[in-house]
C-alpha cells in the first residue's frame, strides 16, 4: 500500500514545530485576553487534527456512550477518522475527517463533524442561536482544548506557547449577540498558564505524555515504524504500519462501565501495548508460511 499518506504534523514532526516557531510565542505569565465566543469558525473548520490512540480511544467511549451523537454521524454516512502514516515518526496516527459544508462538492470549507449548531426555543420555536459546540465535550483532543494557542512539548512535557490563530474570542462580544452561558469578556488579567490551567485535564495529559514517550518512544527504539527523514532506522513498510495501527494501536475496546475507570484502563492498555511489543514484532514481521 505504497499510497498510504503521510501526514506532516502528527506527534513528534519537525514540521509542526515548525508550525509553531512561525506563531506569535508567549510566556506563561504573559496576560492572554481571550474567551470563547462559541461561534465554531476557526477553530473546528478546515483543521488539521491529529489524534493520539487515547485521545481517538476517548472518543470512542464518548461515542459509545452519547448514542445520539453516534447515531446522527452514522445518519450523515460520516467515518470520523483516516487512519495514515506520520511523516516524521513513520507510526500510525488518526486524522480527523473534516465534513464539507457544502455537502455538493467536495471543495469548499470543511468542518469537524462532532461540531454541533446551538438552537434555542422561541415562542415555542426551535431556531438556530449562530453559535456551535463541541459535541465532544470532555472527550475532545488536547490541541482543540488548547486553541488559539498551540503548545510545544519536548518528550512530552509542555516547553512553550504560542498563540496560532487570532479568532473572535479575542474581541468581546458585541451587545446582544448569543453567547456561551459561562461566557465573561476577555480579562487582560488572565495569564496564559492560567488559561491553559483551566483548559487541560491533567489525566487526559498524563495518557498523551505517556504516549508519547514511552509507546512511540518504545515502537521507535525498536524499529517498528516505517524509514522517515527523522527516524531513518524503521523495518516496516506501509501495509505493516497500517496493520499496527488498525490492529493495536487504534483497534477499538470496549469503554469501562464506571467512567471514573476511563484512565486507569487507558494507561494499562498502553503498558500492554509496550508489554506485547515482542509479540507484535513477530506478527508483524512473520512471513505467510510462519
Ligand atoms: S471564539 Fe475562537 S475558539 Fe471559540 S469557537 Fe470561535 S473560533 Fe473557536
Ligand atoms: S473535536 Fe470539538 S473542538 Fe475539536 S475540532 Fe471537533 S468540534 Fe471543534
Amino acid at each position: 500500500m505504497s499510497e498510504t499518506p503521510r501526514f506532516e504534523d502528527d506527534p513528534r514532526s519537525t514540521q509542526l514545530i515548525r508550525v509553531y516557531e512561525q506563531a506569535q510565542p508567549v510566556e506563561r505569565h504573559e496576560p492572554l485576553g481571550f474567551s470563547c465566543r462559541g461561534c465554531g469558525q476557526i477553530c473546528c473548520t478546515n483543521v488539521r487534527l491529529f489524534m493520539t490512540p487515547p485521545e481517538a480511544m476517548r472518543i470512542l467511549w464518548h461515542l459509545e456512550r452519547h448514542t445520539r451523537l453516534a447515531q446522527s454521524l452514522q445518519a450523515r454516512g460520516i467515518r470520523w477518522g483516516d487512519l495514515s502514516i506520520g511523516h516524521s515518526s513513520g507510526l500510525p496516527t488518526l486524522q480527523m475527517c473534516l465534513e464539507p459544508i457544502d455537502r455538493s462538492t467536495d471543495r469548499g470549507d470543511a468542518r469537524c463533524p462532532f461540531l454541533v449548531p446551538v438552537h434555542r426555543t422561541v415562542a415555542g420555536r426551535s431556531e438556530p442561536t449562530g453559535m456551535h459546540w463541541c459535541g465532544l465535550h470532555e472527550a475532545r483532543p488536547v490541541a482543540c482544548r488548547t486553541f488559539p494557542l498551540g503548545v510545544r512539548a519536548e518528550n512530552g512535557a509542555i516547553t512553550g506557547h504560542a498563540i496560532t490563530a487570532r479568532c473572535p474570542g479575542f474581541e468581546p462580544a458585541a451587545e446582544g449577540e448569543v453567547v456561551p452561558p459561562d461566557y465573561i469578556p476577555p480579562s487582560p488579567d488572565q495569564t496564559v498558564e492560567a488559561w491553559i490551567g483551566a483548559q487541560l485535564d491533567p489525566e487526559q495529559m498524563a495518557e498523551t505524555r505517556f504516549y508519547v514517550t514511552e509507546v512511540m518512544g518504545g515502537y521507535l527504539d525498536q524499529g517498528l515504524h516505517v524509514s522517515t527523514e527523522d527516524n531513518p532506522e524503521g523495518e516496516l513498510d506501509d501495509d505493516q504500519v497500517v496493520r499496527l495501527g488498525a490492529e493495536f494501536f487504534y483497534r477499538p475496546i470496549p469503554a469501562p462501565v464506571d467512567p471514573d475507570e476511563d484512565h486507569a484502563t487507558l494507561m494499562g492498555w498502553m503498558r500492554e501495548l509496550i508489554e506485547a511489543l515482542p509479540l507484535i514484532r513477530r506478527q508483524l514481521l512473520a512471513t505467510p508460511e510462519e
